[in-house]
């Protein structure tokens, strides 16, 4: 991978405590950067921050516990982010998980939780961090990356609420993306299919067969979902991307997006 050295600048990464959060996060310090990562669960946050130490023990790192949803929390984590490091240089919104349910048994709640979860994980960190960002355009890079699933292109049935929200969210950024870039703010999205991470591992251990290993497992639901490469994706293969649209290595791209999908996608 081509080297790049972002001492001096500062990588927030929402739910940076499991999966490409914290892939993202390993990447981002590797290259030099100021790190904060925030999730709701102290002890997983405590856990991440641990490896995270361990891995790079004299690295700037920041851990917060913030619930993305809640206004509040997301204040009180750029207001620490800012004490700490004194700015942002790029901000990944990648907080959150699926929601697996037909239309038949999606509840008008569940609907309500899912639109607020995809559209305010991006809205409150992007409102919140807005400020640092345009002061860090002034001098340099400045960006918004939030992972977004192929989803927003594809739609499954068996993942309505989830398929809707990501279209729509693919428009919020591309909106964002106009709106910021006379400031010099670049939003961008990466398109994920598949990835191995917290929630496939939590899927895997309720829906396996007894004795079935998670090697077996994921290799045939990449079959069954025809996966071109044949695999699920590395939480490490998502970072990457996010890792390219978030610093100047794509200095000249906004409004645009990443598939990380193993060629599952069929539009040309
Ligand atoms: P993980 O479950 O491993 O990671 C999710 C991270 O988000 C955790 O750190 C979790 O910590 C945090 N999080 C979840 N909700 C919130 C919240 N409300 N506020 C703050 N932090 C939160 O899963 P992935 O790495 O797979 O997920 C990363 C992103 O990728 C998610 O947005 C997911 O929807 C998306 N995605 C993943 C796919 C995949 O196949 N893996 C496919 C399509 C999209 P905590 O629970 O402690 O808050």
């Amino acid at each position: 991978m081509i080297q790049i050295d972002l001492t001096g600048q500062v990588a927030v990464v929402t739910g940076g405590t499991s999966g490409i959060g914290l892939a993202t996060a390993e990447l981002f310090l590797q290259a030099g950067a100021s790190v904060a990562i925030c999730g709701r669960d102290a002890e997983r946050l405590a856990k991440a921050e641990r490896r995270l130490n361990d891995r790079f023990p004299q690295a700037p790192l920041l851990a917060v516990r913030c619930d993305v949803l809640d206004a509040n929390d997301v204040g009180a984590f750029a207001s620490a982010v800012q004490a700490r490091f004194g700015s942002a240089h790029m901000l990944v919104n990648n907080a959150g998980q699926g929601r697996v349910s037909t239309f038949a048994d999606t509840t008008d709640e569940a609907w309500r939780e899912e639109l607020e979860l995809k559209y305010f994980s991006i809205v409150r960190p992007t409102r919140a961090f807005l400020p640092m960002l345009r002061a860090a355009a002034s001098t340099g890079n400045a960006s918004i990356v939030c992972v977004n699933s192929l989803l927003a292109l594809q739609p499954e049935p068996h993942m309505v609420a989830t398929s809707s929200a990501r279209a729509g969210v693919l428009s919020l950024i591309k909106s964002l993306a106009t709106e910021l870039a006379p400031e010099r703010v670049r939003v961008n999205s990466i398109l994920i299919g598949i990835v191995e991470s917290g929630q496939w591992r939590r899927r895997y251990e309720t829906q396996a067969q007894p004795g079935q290993s998670w090697q077996d497992w994921t290799s045939e639901l990449a079959r069954k979902k025809h996966i071109p490469l044949g695999r699920f994706g590395l939480p490490e293969e998502a970072a990457q991307a996010l890792f390219y649209l978030a610093t100047a290595l794509s200095s000249y791209t906004t409004g645009s997006h990443i598939d990380v999908s193993g060629g599952v996608a069929r539009h040309v």
